[in-house]
């Protein structure tokens, strides 16, 4: 059965982009979903409704005190022409995590999917199915209630927007420069690291704007008391091979869980390749450089999937990894992970859920 949703059709439908030129998150949809929430009521009124800008108060306690939480995953289309969405369980679950770490109320996660499936179904023709390309998922909420209180709202309103994306790497896959941050923090122990919260991007632009002025494509975080330990890589999780390991950063309350990092792990165990989750010091990392034995690096999430690192530059030195080029499983874990995404690939996992 269906949840209920008033579905309202656009008059007008937009002309659909050229996937070739399309940038990252500037194209919408004809349609979006928005529900509301009330302290009295709940979560009520689930709508998918004509995209358009919305009213709010500007003492929205968004605006003030930074409540809101977001989720990013895709939806593709398969080589038979049907949609299909790559765990987005685990998008609505982390979506509540998010939530309880803003004081924000929970959402049905279940409801959420198959609202989600409906609005899809509706916009099944703006997923674009040239090599590379999807339809990203943008399901969001914010603090509606006018109030400059210093106090969880009493009103929310959740959003699903969509956005058709171009290829991340319309030249092929390619190995990116990283800078380690060892001044700026993103996220810090009994913070809100983990939480996919809009104070956290913008709380690292600083650091991102150095990197590109030195030449870097992101950067490398480490944790924020000791600056010692490795987090992350710009807005996705970080994989190292250390002679023919495979480690990662252990979750803790400043990595955000991502998506494509456990099924990145899922992956390698099924191929009997060892990984292991634990603390890496950057430290490791550079000495592991100097015997020759870290052999790739890459970041994982899912805008680009898994991104290999060619470069990483730490204090006064850089450390070329697997001379610049993508290393044998980061290539396989990309290919792999893309072809069960856009169902070339038998998915033996159960990952993808066709609309
Ligand atoms: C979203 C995100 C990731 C990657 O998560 P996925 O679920 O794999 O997309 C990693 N780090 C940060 C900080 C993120 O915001």
């Amino acid at each position: 059965m269906e949840a209920t949703v008033a579905i309202t059709e656009a008059q007008q439908k937009k002309v659909k982009p050229d996937p070739e030129t399309l940038k990252f998150g500037k194209t919408f949809t004809d349609h979006m979903f928005t529900m509301d929430y009330t302290s009295d009521l709940g979560w009520i009124q689930p709508e998918i409704k004509p995209y358009a800008p919305v009213e709010i108060d500007p003492a929205a306690m968004v605006f003030h005190y930074s409540q809101s939480v977001f989720e990013g995953l895709k939806a593709y289309k398969n080589p038979n022409g049907e949609a299909v969405l790559f765990r987005p369980e685990e998008n609505f679950k982390r979506l509540n995590r998010s939530n309880k770490r803003l004081s924000i109320p929970p959402i049905n996660e279940e409801l959420a999917l198959d609202y989600l499936k409906q609005l899809i179904e509706l916009e099944k023709d703006w997923i674009p199915s040239a090599e590379g390309t999807s339809l990203y998922i943008r399901p969001f909420v914010i603090a509606t209630e006018p109030s400059l209180q210093v106090a969880p709202a009493h009103n929310y309103k959740f959003f699903i927007i969509l956005s058709p994306v171009g290829s991340y790497y319309p030249e092929g896959i390619h190995p990116v420069s990283i800078m380690v941050e060892d001044h700026f923090t993103r996220a810090a122990r009994g913070g809100t690291g983990t939480a996919k919260t809009g104070g956290n991007y913008s709380a690292g632009y600083n650091a991102q704007a150095k990197a590109a002025s030195e030449g870097h494509a992101q950067v490398l975080w480490l944790d924020g008391v000791e600056k010692k330990y490795v987090e992350e890589v710009g807005s996705m999780n970080v994989f190292f091979k250390i002679n023919g390991e495979i480690v990662t950063p252990q979750l803790n309350d400043s990595i955000l869980q991502g998506v494509t990092r456990k099924s990145v792990i899922e992956l390698l165990k099924h191929w009997n390749i060892p990984v292991s989750e634990r603390k890496i010091p950057m430290q490791e990392i550079f000495d592991a450089y100097e015997s020759g034995e870290l052999e790739e690096a890459f970041g994982s999430g899912t805008a680009a999937v898994i991104s290999p690192i060619g470069e990483l530059t730490w204090k006064d030195s850089t450390m070329i990894v697997n001379g610049r080029k993508t290393g044998e499983v980061t290539k396989s874990l990309y290919q792999t992970l893309t072809q069960i995404q856009t169902g070339k690939q038998e998915d033996p996992f159960g990952w993808t859920v066709k609309i």
